[in-house]
């Protein structure tokens, strides 16, 4: 290609360099996959790269559009350019109560994404796991029921999305070094209603 040295090329490629995203693209012969330069996708060797000026060049040159980076869609279109859409999307379900950890690889299909990326994501944008984010939600949801209500204890854990109360006795205890008996003590509950509105204000990351 005119103009590309294959060296520096390939040095942006290695360095994932995001002032080249869209200037060239890299084709890789072994996979006949092409890629722009910020992609995350495992690192092609040099001698499997050649290098184009154009999306257009390189589908010409018989390679098939990277799933991961889009190289054929305007950038921020691809998954790549997504990690905050993608985190809020994992933090608005949690929020919603649609997402468990069994629906974990279903969430990352609907999103276009592998788990292992999601999961990524999630951790670079709030510091904690997909599950440690919905943990912590649950937990938080739970302290208020403890403290705002006067709910069985059965009834809080499954309130709050815990499927028993062995798991949240477990987990209460872990995060928070007391029974959840111990911190309903602590609170004197207000009369027990007859409906249970709970707003919650839920802003991650959490502590
Ligand atoms: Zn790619």
């Amino acid at each position: 290609m005119t103009g590309l040295d294959p060296d520096s090329c390939y040095q942006a490629v290695l360095t994932r360099d995001p002032r080249f995203d869209g200037i060239f693209f890299v084709g890789v012969s072994t996979t006949r996959i092409y890629c722009r330069t910020v992609c995350s996708a495992r690192m092609p060797q040099k001698k499997n790269c050649t290098f184009y000026g154009s999306a257009a060049a390189a589908e010409q040159a018989g390679f098939r559009p990277c799933l991961l980076c889009r190289p054929e869609l305007a950038p921020g279109q691809a998954p790549i350019d997504a990690p905050e859409r993608l985190a809020t999307a994992v933090a608005r379900r949690i929020e919603e109560g649609t997402f468990t950890q069994q629906r974990f690889g279903q969430l990352a299909e609907e999103l276009g994404v592998s788990e292992r990326h999601l999961r990524r994501v999630v951790q670079q944008a709030f510091g904690v796991s997909p599950i440690e984010l919905l943990q912590t939600h649950r937990l938080l949801l739970a302290k208020r029921l403890l403290t705002d209500t006067a709910l069985p204890m059965a009834d809080v854990a499954y309130a709050s999305g815990f499927s028993s109360l062995r798991r949240f006795n477990a987990l209460f205890r872990e995060r928070y070094r007391l029974n959840p008996s111990q911190l309903r003590q602590a609170k004197a509950p207000t009369p027990a209603p007859q409906h249970v509105v709970c707003e919650l204000a839920y802003r991650p990351p959490l502590d």
